[in-house]
């Protein structure tokens, strides 16, 4: 059998951007995950293809040889569904990438963080980090965000040189630009070759001689930035996403650091989340637990009106479909659960004492054995 075209695996054109690689690789992983679809064969060769489709199409090099000579191109065998040099764990360890942070979040590469460009140092601007307070309705249905922060961002006058003008910077003499020496050691194996950050520059190749008057030489003023933020539907208190490039400027017109948004749930005053599920605890009289009836009860974007059967035992949980939460990183959303508890009047008048009196004896209104079983079941979990 021979190997599906990468692009067809992914779903994509072939003119389609990293970008929108990743997106469509990131759909697949989490529709083919094994944790999803245990003991499904096709499910596993379905997740394994596409990690492989990913792993060759998101690598610029991979993907133009891919491009010129097809499977061959990239050391595939064109024959068989023999995964070439892949295992699971190099799948799970590229997923770091794919999802950044602690979720399946949204966001650019992260994995770039100061590293070095031809032995020339590159600074890195720190990472910025914001909390975003969310309320249910929010969480439901995602949300677009703008916040202000205070950051470091690349200065407009020197651009980010750090030089006052075009002539106020020269080349390194001690690196001749390179950002690194080379120093040639004498050891008992013979001559060692080692490189060292040029001391003179700091690695970064160039001496600046007259320091821009904006940003005295750093390449980097603190402004105010209004940043949008898309937070996905269905995120949780204490989950991290990232956007790339958003946090401060480096020094020198480097890379920019992340911006680290951090969730928290502003708590609801009737409803209770949890997880994708919500809770919600309806207090019910006495008569209406036992004729029945109809009663309305707060879901995250309004009301729903609920049926209560007669006789609704306290206790009995009414389950809505799909009036909880989405989740964020999978598909399915989870269900609106109505616990039904019944108040008992603390006071009674003279006349409600005589009808409670008459009802006392009353066939109908002697407790049935299986009840008191049945919500002692519910919690029997808790004395085990
Ligand atoms: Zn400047
Ligand atoms: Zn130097």
């Amino acid at each position: 059998m021979a190997k599906r075209d990468y692009y067809e695996v992914l779903g994509v054109e072939k003119t389609a951007s990293a970008e929108e690689i990743k997106k469509a690789y990131r759909k697949k992983a989490i529709q083919f995950h094994p944790d999803k679809n245990p003991g499904d064969k096709q499910a596993e060769e379905n997740f394994k293809e596409a990690a492989e489709a990913y792993d060759v199409l998101s690598d610029p090099q991979k993907r133009q040889r891919y491009d010129q000579f097809g499977h061959a191109g990239v050391g595939g065998a064109s024959q068989g569904g023999g995964f070439g040099g892949m295992s699971m764990d190099d799948i799970f360890s590229q997923f770091g990438d794919i999802f950044g942070g602690h979720f399946g979040g949204f966001g650019g590469f992260s994995g770039f963080g100061g590293g070095s460009r031809g032995g020339r140092r590159v600074n890195r601007g720190s990472d910025l980090r914001v909390k975003v307070k969310l309320n249910l309705k929010e969480i439901a249905t995602g949300v677009e965000k703008k916040i202000k922060v205070k950051k470091y961002v690349t200065c407009s006058k020197c651009h980010g040189s750090g030089a006052e003008d075009d002539h106020s910077s020269k080349t390194c003499e001690t690196c001749h630009g390179s950002g690194v020496v080379t120093r040639v050691a004498n050891t008992i194996l013979g001559q060692m070759q080692t490189q060292t950050t040029c001391p003179t520059c700091g690695g970064e190749g160039k001496i600046i001689t007259k320091k821009c008057s904006e940003c005295n030489g750093e390449g980097i003023v603190r402004d105010d930035e209004v940043i949008t933020i898309n937070i996905p539907a269905g995120v949780a208190e204490g989950m991290q996403l990232s956007m790339s490039g958003k946090g401060n400027a480096a020094r020198h017109g480097g890379i920019n650091g992340d911006l680290l948004i951090l969730i928290e749930e502003e708590p609801h005053p009737e409803l209770i989340r949890d997880e994708n599920d919500i809770l919600y605890n309806l207090l019910l009289s006495v008569p209406q637990a036992a004729l029945g009836g109809t009663v309305e009860v707060p879901t995250i974007d309004g009301k729903a009106k609920v049926k209560i059967e007669p006789g609704t035992q306290p206790g009995k949980v009414l389950r809505l479909r799909n009036k909880g939460l989405p989740s964020v990183n999978s598909y399915g959303t989870g269900d609106l659960l109505v616990n039904v508890s019944v108040y008992i009047p603390e006071t009674l008048s003279a006349s409600e004492k005589e009808i409670m009196n008459g009802l006392e004896n009353s066939p109908n209104f002697q407790p049935k054995k299986s009840v008191k079983e049945k919500i002692f079941d519910k919690f029997r979990h808790m004395f085990d």
